[in-house]
């Protein structure tokens, strides 16, 4: 059985102080056991957060690494650096990554096998842009974001691989891809895993959706068969969204 993921993307938001708070916040809810819960941090913060939730129940994922182990790459981090800051996890090609940072499938290879070869766990994302959508070569695309990297991995890799689906068109734009529309591409993504490696090994993989999720449309995209939980923006910066975010998977 896959655990649901709530996993929240805080971006480049919060500094120490209000992190605590909005820490403190959601370490007083009693989220369901069968749900794991994720705060991804700015780096900045990673030790800090990491520490303050040792010995709870959230876990943390830095938002980035680069693939080299260390050297000449002023502004970036390493692998190792976010272990030291006792961080395991680490979500990878997010689309502002994509956008704002230049990263391409063939970078994003290379970040993929650092970070398995590291051990850490990833949140790998794909995700179409509007015009894909619209010409109907939605799938085309994602399809060829996997092949050109995670699908590069080995078959024992996959037990550290969480693929996330996030539509460029609706993240941070208020606009959420419908049920229908995740459910089919959640779907499409594990059938090619299947056909890629095997049908067990697609029905462990966690697909999670990530684009405008809010309480108010949480449950129904959750309740999606081959949708295992969200990477959640916005609404995972007031505890009190985020909660009930976590509360409806
Ligand atoms: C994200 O940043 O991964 C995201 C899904 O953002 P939002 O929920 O704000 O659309």
């Amino acid at each position: 059985m896959r655990k649901k993921i709530i996993a929240g993307n805080w971006k480049m938001n919060n500094t120490n102080s209000k992190s605590k708070i909005l820490l403190e916040e959601l370490l007083g809810y009693n989220f369901p056991t069968d749900t794991r819960v994720i705060v991804s941090p700015s780096h900045t913060q990673l030790g800090f957060v990491s520490d303050k939730l040792k010995n709870s129940n959230i876990e943390v994922a830095a938002q980035n690494i680069h693939y080299a182990s260390s050297g000449a790459y002023t502004g970036e981090i390493s692998s190792s650096m976010i272990k030291d800051s006792g961080v395991f996890i680490t979500i990878l090609g997010h689309s502002e990554r994509r956008t704002y940072f230049n990263e391409t499938d063939e970078s994003l290879k290379e970040k993929v096998d650092k970070a398995i070869n590291e051990n850490l766990e990833i949140i790998f994302c794909v995700g179409e842009e509007l015009v894909d959508r619209k010409s109907g070569n939605y799938f085309e695309y994602v399809k060829s974001q996997l092949e050109k990297t995670v699908f590069l991995q080995s078959i024992k890799s996959w037990n550290k691989i969480i693929i996330a689906y996030e539509p460029i068109w609706a993240i941070g734009t208020g606009e959420t891809a419908s049920p229908e529309q995740v459910q089919e591409m959640h779907s499409y993504i594990r059938n090619i895993i299947s056909k890629k490696y095997n049908k067990s090994l697609a029905d462990s993989v966690s697909i999670i959706y990530g684009g405008s999720v809010k309480s108010s449309n949480a449950n129904d995209i959750f309740s999606q068969s081959d949708v295992d939980g969200g990477l959640i923006g916005g609404a995972s910066l007031k505890s009190e969204d985020f909660a009930a975010i976590v509360n409806a998977s």
